[in-house]
């Protein structure tokens, strides 16, 4: 596990998908004063450098963020996510990428808290160094150097009992899969109305898959978002996709999401195999307008197409 650094991966198009969910479930939750936690089990180094050694050596941003930052006509859930973004780059120049430690303390009101786990040595240095340069208080954001789905357990539920769980490992490791299974499985287990969001992805693993379907089995309000900009490699390395599965999620995310993927699916597509899914539960979100009436499976899955962009960073 110690071979892997974020900040290879920073703005690419899974980040892109995994903050722009991120970030509307932080202004969803915001919409009320009670206070909650954010408990991201697997930070990352918080903040990254995108022309640094790493993001600048790989250029996966060329074919994630950049490419939003020109488009035309982002719909509201890419547009608050590239708001968020630029509130680090107040000089307009997107060289700076917030990672979800970061993304969460923008958002966090004073009477909320953020708990993050991450193992990486070099990782933990640059996350707290990052949490100082943020100005986030001690008492506020705290990092556990611990396994974050055995330390995830002691947390649930928040005695605010409002939450939002984010697992978001590397998968280097395929344990990771039945790992993060059984986190959510316990989470629920501890925190029924908690909200995880879980970021997995779309590779030729045999693990990928099951433990999608085993998530979509778990008898609560789901909602399953995946994007995939590429055919698969004939090699099976390398990203051609991913997927965002959210427990108990915000009731408004399901509309956003419908009017942003299309739009992510065109302008992150590198090939014509480009495509985007999106499946809920039957059961309607709690607080939701559709609450108290059935509501019948949804799935839209939009049709492969081709779209070429020429990137460029600003
Ligand atoms: N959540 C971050 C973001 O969105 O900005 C990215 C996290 S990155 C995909 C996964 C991180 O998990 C790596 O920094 C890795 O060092 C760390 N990690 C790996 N295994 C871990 C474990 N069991 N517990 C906590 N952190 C772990």
């Amino acid at each position: 596990m110690f071979s892997y650094r974020h900040a290879f991966h920073a703005g690419n198009h899974a980040d892109v998908l995994k903050h722009a969910i991120l970030v509307q479930i932080l202004d969803y939750f915001n919409r009320k004063d009670t206070p909650y936690w954010v408990i991201d089990t697997h930070a990352g180094a918080g903040l990254y450098a995108l022309d640094g050694e790493w993001a600048g050596q790989s250029g996966e941003v060329v074919d994630g963020l950049d490419r939003l930052l020109d488009a035309p006509q982002p719909p509201e859930l890419v547009a608050r996510y590239l708001r968020a973004v630029q509130d680090f780059n107040p000089d307009g120049v997107a060289n700076r990428y917030p990672g979800s430690p970061a993304l969460a303390l923008h958002a966090l009101r004073p009477h909320d808290k953020l708990r993050l786990f991450e193992l990486h040595p070099t990782e933990i240095e640059v996350l707290e160094s990052t949490l100082r340069q943020l100005g986030a208080p001690r008492r506020q954001a705290a990092i556990a150097r611990e396994d974050g789905f055995g330390g995830l357990k002691r947390l649930l539920p928040p005695p605010t009992r409002r939450g939002i769980v984010l697992i978001d490992p590397s998968y280097e490791d395929k344990q990771d899969y039945r790992h993060t299974l059984q986190a959510v499985r316990d989470g629920l287990e501890r925190f029924a109305s908690g909200c995880f969001a879980i970021w997995y992805p779309l590779v030729q693993r045999v693990q990928a898959h099951e433990m999608a379907r085993a998530l979509e089995r778990l008898p609560v309000e789901w909602l399953h978002a995946t994007l995939t900009v590429r055919k698969p490699s004939a090699d099976g390395l390398g990203l051609h996709g991913s997927g965002m599965f959210i427990v108990n999620p915000p009731w408004t995310l399901h509309e956003e999401l419908r009017a942003a993927l299309p739009w992510l699916e065109k302008i992150l597509a590198q090939d014509e195999h480009a495509r985007h899914t999106l499946e809920t539960s039957a059961r309607p979100a709690a607080g939701s307008p559709a609450a108290a009436r059935p509501r019948p499976q949804s799935q839209d899955r939009a049709p492969a197409r081709a779209q070429k962009r020429s990137p460029s960073r600003k």
